[in-house]
């Protein structure tokens, strides 16, 4: 019967185990489903914004994986330099897929980005998730002013958690503190700001269109940012002259003309008097976060850009200082080197042929990858599912040479004697219950319990730290 170690119980990791067992090819392979953490789901539990219910239910379908009968959860199980090697995992198993996700934010590499209130938006969003590496202390929310960088959809939901009344979060499962901090909060104005035009954002349109229809908040876009936007130079049937369209009057891509109409709608739209804003800005590069004497941001610099012709934008000497007490860099997520695994600096992911690990160009025996550490970090949920069935195939085809090698025991005794203590299912299923308990101990629904001490402490049964 083969065994395969899924590293990762996101959705990338879920997805996998699913094509695994679903196979009839290998009959009866038995999948352990691996994770550093004692709770499974990956960003669907700690990274999808709380108030985005439906995406959250997901856990649903992926739980009803993790309970097959020849799937099995194993929680609190590092894989790397502090843990586990991928050496000696591929002794416990027949074969390894990665499916690790692209851990960390990348940063801007300007100067000021260390000051005190610069984070990375993963910092903000693993705060309101209860990640137990959240940042200690929590984000407080004394500043009515928050500048949020780049315009893809992770700012977009720190925006939209920034903009939201915190009422709108006490029914999500969003940490107590967490609850707090929002409901004092003083922020006021949340600028999102793009170094291109609105035709070249990466936020997708739904979770776009979200900003607009938040009852405590308005959307403003200046029509100047817009007015440089390629989109929106006139349709060559309007145009006079008979030449060929510039490169610039290129049409963009259908989706992004859909975000180009939701954001030309909010131009120029009245003053609603909201409690909150949200100004959306557009050809403003980020060129330095400036702080007082102490050491915390106040504002940062843009450089005004225009577009380049290409695609790209150049920069025009002109700049904008916006104000700032809370900077957010949502600039996109980056692989995390495995210790024992080969890495692309450049790409941040792992050199693969159709999920085949490669190590020196060839494919290493036993060793796969799927979903952000394969690919990178882009696409929807969704994507993961056709990229681990990619990556399932390639395993399927190598199964018989691969199974042929004699494995004695079972992989969980192995982690016992290694000195792990796995939080199995049952393990899992105590924290749902403890978080239910501190969700009606709070009068709310469950509550997530946001500390180590507190995950593990309720995975054996004991009643940890109330997390509050
Ligand atoms: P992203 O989609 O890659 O967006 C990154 C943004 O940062 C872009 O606007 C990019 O601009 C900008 N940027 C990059 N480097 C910059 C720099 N040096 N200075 C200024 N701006 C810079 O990344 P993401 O928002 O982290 O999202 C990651 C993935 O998760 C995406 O596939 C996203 O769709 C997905 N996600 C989905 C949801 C959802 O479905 N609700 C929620 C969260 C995340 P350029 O385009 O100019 O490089």
């Amino acid at each position: 019967m083969p065994r395969v170690a899924v590293v990762g119980s996101g959705p990338s990791g879920v997805y996998t185990a699913q094509a695994l067992v679903q196979q009839s090819s290998v009959p009866g392979v038995l999948v352990d489903v691996l994770d550093r953490l004692p709770a499974p789901y990956g960003l669907v539990r700690y990274g999808v914004a709380p108030d985005h219910e439906k995406i959250k239910s997901l856990q649903n379908t992926l739980r009803s994986v993790l309970e097959h009968e020849r799937v099995r959860f194993l929680g609190n199980v590092e894989i790397g330099a502090e843990g586990l090697t991928p050496e000696q995992l591929l002794r416990l198993y027949h074969a390894v897929v990665y499916c690790v996700g692209a851990a960390r934010d990348r940063r801007l590499g300007i100067p000021g980005e260390e000051l005190a209130g610069s984070h990375s938006a993963t910092d903000f969003v693993s705060w309101y998730s209860a990640h137990p590496d959240a940042v200690p202390g929590g984000f407080g929310l004394g500043t009515r002013s928050v500048v949020v960088i780049g315009v893809g959809n992770v700012a977009v939901d720190v925006a939209r958690v920034l903009a939201r009344g915190a009422e709108d979060f006490r029914p999500t499962d969003v940490p107590h503190p967490a609850l707090g901090a929002l409901a004092g909060s003083a922020v006021r104005d949340v600028h999102m700001v793009g170094r291109r035009g609105p035709s070249q954002a990466k936020f997708t349109t739904k979770e776009l269109r979200e900003l607009g229809a938040l009852p405590s908040a308005e959307v403003r876009v200046e029509p100047a940012d817009l007015a440089l936007d390629p989109a929106y130079a006139p349709a060559p049937a309007d145009r006079t002259g008979s030449g060929p369209p510039t490169p610039a009057a290129r049409p963009p891509a259908a989706v992004n003309r859909r975000n180009v109409d939701v954001v030309r709608g909010w131009a120029g739209a009245p003053d609603q008097s909201r409690a909150r804003r949200i100004h959306l800005r557009f050809f403003l590069r980020p060129v330095e976060l400036l702080g007082t004497d102490d050491g915390r941001v106040t504002a940062v610099r843009f450089e005004r850009t225009a577009p380049d012709g290409q695609g790209g934008v150049r920069g025009t000497g002109a700049y904008e200082d916006i104000e700032a007490g809370l900077v957010l860099r949502a600039v996109g997520y980056r692989g995390v080197p495995i210790a024992g695994l080969p890495f692309d600096e450049a790409t941040g992911t792992v050199p693969h042929r159709a999920g085949r690990v490669l190590r020196d160009g060839a494919a290493s025996p036993g060793e796969y990858v799927a979903g952000w550490i394969k690919r990178g970090p882009t696409g929807v949920i969704g994507t993961n599912r056709s990229c681990a069935k990619e990556t399932v195939s390639s395993l399927l085809a190598d199964a018989p040479a691969l199974g042929a090698r004699r494995i004695d025991g079972d992989p969980l005794d192995a982690l016992r004697a290694a000195g792990h203590h796995p939080v199995e299912w049952p393990g899992w299923l105590a924290i749902e219950d403890a978080e239910a308990a501190l969700g009606a101990e709070l009068g709310r629904r469950s509550v997530k319990i946001p500390d180590w001490e507190g995950l593990l402490a309720a995975a054996r049964g004991e009643r940890g730290p109330s997390g509050t």
